[in-house]
């Protein structure tokens, strides 16, 4: 299914007929796995979009295409309109600066021994080294800010340990944005989380995009919460995108099958809300 490209050549992210096929053989074996088959995906400027689907749909597999970690068997990405496949060097590092993955997981994703300041210092010295000094310092301190985690002095000597779910994905958003992306790919990031702190991650990343311009592509298999945060959804069905469009469209009047599924599934539209 083609979806309608609301963002025009503009937009920082698009993928066209992105496919991923894993195990033996890869196209037309019949050990292959097709996590991803087809996909076409826009992500505008200041977009937020969500990618909606059970486990194992290839929600993650995208994110990895889309972040560069992995390539696609076939289909492209293109970042500005140039092409993620052809860049090398300097070119692809500048491409996954702009790409930044928040993972679901904050208490994997922090290493216990070191500091927020040490994290964040450390973000900063790999993709704004001209930042010296004081003005490393400063910049920490201008992340914890955007963040919410304040009082920043606080936060600059904690551990991992001593951070909440909430405070550790906050730090974990924090270190992405020491990279400055224009996209940031958050792959399932409230679903680890106490309900009661979800709401306030969400509408952090939202208030980013709002100050920020930064397009969020929001991974989750909760389309109550899609509804909520995102402008448009793509619903995904094992690797492929079976319906989109916009949030309330998509929520209000769902044409597939498996979307009213999603709908008639989540247990309490509201949860994401309380
Ligand atoms: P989701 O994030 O929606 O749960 P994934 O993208 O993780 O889905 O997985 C999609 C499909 O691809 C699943 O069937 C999964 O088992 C398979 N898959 C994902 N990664 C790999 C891999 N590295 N090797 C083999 N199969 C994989
Ligand atoms: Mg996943």
């Amino acid at each position: 299914m083609t979806e309608s490209p609301a963002a025009g050549p503009a937009a920082p992210l698009r993928a066209e007929a992105l496919t991923r096929v894993y195990g033996s053989g890869a196209l037309g074996s019949r050990h292959a796995v097709h996590a991803v088959a087809g996909v076409d995906l826009t992500l505008g400027a200041g977009e937020i979009v969500a990618l909606v689907g059970e486990s194992g749909s290839g929600k993650s597999t995208v994110a990895r295409l889309l972040a560069g970690l992995e390539r696609p068997t076939s289909g492209r990405v293109l970042l500005h309109g140039a092409e993620v496949g052809t860049l090398r060097g300097r070119a692809f590092r500048r491409y996954t600066r702009q790409v930044q993955l928040i993972f679901q997981d904050p208490f994997a994703s922090l290493n216990p021994v070191h500091t927020v300041r040490y994290v964040l210092r450390r973000s900063l010295a790999i993709h704004r080294p001209q930042l010296r000094g004081a003005a490393r310092d400063d910049a920490v301190r201008g992340l914890l800010e955007r963040v919410r985690l304040t009082p920043v002095d606080r936060f600059l000597r904690a551990f991992p340990h001593e951070l909440s779910g909430g405070q550790r994905q906050r730090v974990a958003i924090a270190r992405a944005l020491g990279a400055e992306p224009a996209v940031l790919l958050a792959d399932e990031p409230v679903s680890m989380l106490d309900v009661s702190l979800r709401l306030g991650v969400l509408d952090l990343l939202r208030d980013l995009r709002d100050t920020m311009g930064i397009a969020i592509l929001y991974i989750t298999h909760d389309i109550a919460s899609a509804r909520y945060f995102a402008d448009r959804i793509l619903v995904m069905y094992q690797g492929q995108v079976v319906e989109s469009g916009d949030s309330e469209s998509v929520t209000q009047r769902p044409e597939h099958p498996y979307t009213r599924l999603l709908i008639d599934s989540a247990p309490d539209p509201e949860r994401v809300v309380r």
